[in-house]
């Protein structure tokens, strides 16, 4: 069997019938998301808990998803798992009719064609979005030695002691001219 990577909504059910909804909760398996800053790989299926709703001019999808997620570390490079449970809430208009596209603004209208809507971009972006700006596998991550690359959570390294603060060799020198 060919496993779906793709995260899509049958509306073949209500896409006809204004006021016609349904809920779903399923998971779906998801590519690793790709960014110029770093990628995202899914230790788990994104589980979605949404309301499919056709709201007569468009598509309403709303609810949350979940999913573990693995990211590297922005101090060491490792990676580490990461929770993700966010928000969705999207609004879909039918390309195929001409007058589908809804006036009102302040909100991003999505086209979609046929039947069912792949809520796959959206998802990832949310996800994204999500990120924390100091992605660290924990707080006190120390990162990797400047030097010599070692990971210094899990190894010692003997670059810093050659690291000499040179205020205290001012000092030092100061102190034995005394003597
Ligand atoms: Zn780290
Ligand atoms: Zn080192």
């Amino acid at each position: 069997m060919v496993k779906s990577i793709m995260i899509e909504l049958d509306i073949l059910r209500i896409k006809n019938s204004p006021g016609a909804e349904y809920h779903l909760v399923k998971e779906f398996d998801m590519q690793p998301i790709q960014t110029e800053l770093e990628e995202v790989f899914f230790n788990t299926p994104v589980r979605l808990d949404v309301n499919v709703a056709n709201r007569g001019s468009f598509i309403a999808i709303e609810g949350t998803f979940e999913a573990n997620i693995k990211i590297a570390c922005g101090r060491c490079l490792d990676l580490f798992d990461l929770p993700v449970r966010e928000e969705i809430k999207e609004f879909y208009y039918n390309t195929g009719k001409m007058d589908a596209k809804p006036e009102e603004d302040g909100e991003d209208w999505i086209p979609y064609r046929g039947d069912s809507i792949d809520v796959t971009p959206e998802v990832a972006r949310t996800i994204v979005a999500s990120l924390p700006m100091k992605l660290l596998c924990r707080d006190d991550c120390q990162g990797l030695c400047q030097i010599c690359g070692e990971n210094l959570n899990t190894a010692k390294c003997e670059c810093h002691k050659d690291e000499v603060d040179i205020r205290l060799v001012k000092l030092k020198q100061l102190l034995e001219k005394d003597q």
